[in-house]
């Protein structure tokens, strides 16, 4: 691997290793990862072996450089190598994320992918290749600033671009071309490397000056112009539906591209098409790719085949993850937009709702509805499989939001709840804890993260038990020092690190965290709870950029930041840092530091959530309500090793349906200040709409803040009183032991056991 090395950097750049640059470096040495894996690479796209295609607008695969070298076994020798020519391998944290995805989503699909190639399972990634990711955060006077995520300056040199599997997009205005570049999925220790195949948009006739000057030319360049910008750049969306033109784009092209591809490969087997469910099967990553049902009956009836022959076959081919049920996010695309821009999709869509009347009651059951094509309806009634992403989640699918689908399709309805890969967030984020662990059990739960449960028990051996304080220590100490370096803020090592970090959503309830802040500020202020332990609050959040509530929240934390902060008395006891440009490598670092995990949704609202895995995995007790995965967190690690609090779904509807927010007010002096504070002048700006958010409208405090209130603050003190004891510590190693169930490599088998068969 040295001379490997030496000779791409000379080739490349015609340099030594000292010479070359942190740029250089990291391109040489990604190149020969890839080259690395080139045998095993090619043999798995070799193999006629059933798969699936993870058919997903969004892929946030973060860092690639130590998770592609310690997959490869390649990680020990390349430390060597570098060390060897003074160079610490902590230089590629310069080198930026590819934030191809929001949040949650977007990172499960990179999860996915990586454990199953780990699993040997031949599940490739279909998507787009943005030119900009998601934008990159600062804040300026405490709001928060957007500015392009130019990801690409960094080189891409894990992809190849395939020339030759170049397909066409066409559009009713225009035919496009759809070039495909291929990153290789490495798994951890296995033979299988996947592919995530991730389309850009060309034109068929490039930017030509020549034809500038006539007439001709301004059509022509206005047509590479329009090609481009359709994979220009990721909408910033999490969770709420944009019904944009350019976004109905994206879907149509990355669903046409990727199943072009898949037929085009099929076809060289000559095989008939009623054999395609058994060579290729997709799974939708929410409706965003749904379009892809009725393409794949457009390109069979191109085949020759009829729309019966057709639907049979597409029925066998597609199953759909739902990831919300928040009416907001739910697609629903206007008939007038497909026809203006697919046409020959929409004839498609028409006809199977022609099939559903045939099958079910109309009055009941619809795919179209006042001129909107509802795509979860769509993805229901022809997929073979339907799942949530959380027991919680899943049980509320049947029962409320697709009720009327599950009495009809009951054996579509399968659960598979969401897991993170043990590599990228134990093995690789959390060094101090990983060589703990392997010290005692030795490192097969790198591989089989089942196997920390043979450390059962181990919270009462006393070395253990300080061995693992330790571990956190050290993880504090270099969060602190990245936090004083990228953000300014000085933060004592010995507070509590409470963190919330999770895409800002009123749903989230951000807020609520931020009142209790408050609360415990006007407390510490009045001289009470002389017992608090001192703590940091930690906050790492982007707002979609047209979400004004989020954005007012983000002042908000900031306003409080400094007024915390600033103070004297209260800043001795409590501090708040709002860290820019939350990512998957910020993540990482915050998630192994943590002594608190804050997963505080309203509960119903969370799917399932991923954030609330990595802080267990890498052993910080949950502060959360019974939502989504936090309740089989709970289930897995015991609720008394969590702090769980608030309403339960149940308790929510019933309260939802007379919820009067003045009522947990009005005998509450205290959190009649802090909502007060908002307004009064307390703090340095005023947060009117906030306010009135809560106490006023016609549908006041949504999200239940004010009703969980004073549960949240019991159980926040409960845990900041156990906080440094043993019995604290005790639970941070239960839950890091109990996490199995929260790898992504028990989702992926649990998938191809349900689901995939394949
Ligand atoms: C894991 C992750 C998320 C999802 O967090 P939740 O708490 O589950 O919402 C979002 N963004 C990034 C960068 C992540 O790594």
């Amino acid at each position: 691997m040295k001379s490997c090395l030496e000779t791409f950097v000379d080739v490349l750049y015609g340099k030594s290793l000292m010479e070359a640059s942190t740029k250089e470096l990291y391109n040489a040495l990604a190149k020969v990862v890839v080259k690395n894996v080139e045998k095993n690479w090619d043999e798995t796209r070799n193999l006629n072996n059933k798969r699936c295609g993870y058919l997903s607008a969004e892929f946030l695969i973060g860092r690639m450089i130590y998770a592609n070298l310690l997959n490869a076994g390649m990680l020990d020798e390349a430390k060597y190598i570098l060390e060897q020519n003074n160079i610490d391998i902590n230089v590629f944290e310069e080198v930026e994320d590819a934030a191809l995805g929001n949040g949650g989503l977007g990172r499960l699909a990179a999860c996915y992918l990586e454990s199953a190639a780990t699993e040997n399972i031949l599940l490739d990634g279909y998507g787009l290749r943005y030119r900009y990711g998601l934008f990159k955060q600062s804040f300026k006077n405490g709001f928060q600033n957007e500015e392009a995520d130019d990801w690409l300056k960094w080189g891409d040199p894990f992809s190849k671009r395939v020339e030759d599997d170049t397909v066409i997009v066409h559009f009713k205005d225009m035919d496009i071309k759809a070039v495909p570049y291929d990153m290789p999925v490495i798994g951890y220790h296995s033979k299988v490397v996947n592919t995530l195949r991730l389309w850009q948009s060309e034109a068929i006739k490039e930017f030509d000056f020549k034809e500038f000057d006539n007439m001709e030319g301004v059509k022509t360049n206005d047509e590479a112009y329009k090609a481009k910008e359709i994979t220009y750049v990721l909408y910033p969306n999490d969770n709420t539906l944009e019904g944009k033109k350019l976004r109905l784009r994206q879907e149509y092209f990355m669903v046409s591209a990727s199943l072009q591809d898949m037929l085009k490969k099929f076809k060289k087997l000559n095989l008939t098409f009623k054999e395609l469910p058994n060579y290729y099967i997709w799974q939708l990553n929410d409706t965003h790719p749904t379009l892809a049902i009725p393409e794949m009956i457009r390109l069979l009836k191109n085949e020759g085949l009829s729309f019966d022959e057709s639907l049979k076959i597409v029925r066998k081919m597609f199953n759909f993850t739902n990831h919300t049920i928040m009416a907001e996010a739910l697609e629903q695309w206007p008939i007038e937009m497909l026809e203006e821009l697919i046409p020959d999709v929409l004839k498609e869509i028409k006809l199977i709702e022609e099939d559903l009347e045939k099958n079910l009651d109309k009055n009941k059951y619809f795919i179209i509805k006042n001129n909107k094509v509802n795509m979860a309806y769509l993805a229901i009634y022809v997929s073979e499989h339907v799942n949530g992403v959380a027991a919680i989640h899943t049980e509320i699918l049947k029962n409320n939001t697709f009720k009327e689908w599950y009495e009809v399709y009951p054996y579509k309805f399968v659960n598979v709840t969401n897991g993170v890969t043990p590599r990228r967030w134990l093995a690789l984020n959390n060094e101090s804890l990983s060589k703990l662990i392997t010290s005692r059990i030795g490192d097969g739960w790198v591989k089989n993260l089942g196997e920390l449960a043979k450390l059962k028990g181990i919270e009462n051996d006393e070395e253990f038990l300080k061995d693992f304080i330790t571990s956190r220590n050290i993880n504090k100490i270099r969060l602190a020092n990245y936090i004083e370096k990228h953000e300014g803020i000085d933060i004592p090592v010995n507070y509590m690190f409470d963190i919330q970090i999770k895409r800002l959503h009123e749903y989230k309830r951000q807020l609520l965290n931020a009142l209790s802040i408050l609360y415990l500020a006007f407390e510490i202020k009045e001289g009470n709870l002389i017992d608090y332990k001192p703590t940091v609050f930690i906050f790492g959040a982007k707002s979609a950029p047209g979400y004004y509530m989020a954005k007012q929240i983000i002042k908000l934390i900031n306003t409080i930041a400094d007024y915390v902060n600033n103070d004297s008395v209260i800043s001795k006891k409590i501090k708040v840092c709002f860290v820019q440009n939350y990512n998957v490598s910020y993540a990482e670092k915050l998630v192994s530091a943590a002594d608190l995990s804050e997963q505080i949704s309203m509960a119903g609202m969370e799917a399932s959530g991923t954030g609330n895995m990595k802080f267990m995995i890498n052993g910080t007790p949950t502060l959360g309500t019974l939502d989504g995965a936090n309740v089989e967190i709970a289930a897995e690690a015991g609720k008394s090793n969590n702090y769980i609090f608030g309403l339960t779904v149940e308790e929510v509807d019933a309260l939802k349906k007379n919820y009067k927010p003045e009522l947990f007010v009005e005998n509450n002096p205290k959190l009649k200040k802090v909502l007060n504070a908002l307004i009064d002048g307390t703090l340095n700006a005023k947060f009117e709409e906030i306010y009135d958010s809560l106490l006023k409208g016609n549908e006041p405090d949504r999200y239940l803040v004010l009703a969980d209130f004073n549960s949240y603050i019991e159980m926040k003190l409960f845990a900041n009183k156990e906080y440094q004891s043993k019995e604290y510590y005790k639970k941070c190693i239960v839950n890091m032991y109990s996490s199995y169930r929260f790898s992504s490599d028990r989702s992926i088998k649990d998938y191809n056991e349900l689901i995939w068969k394949l």
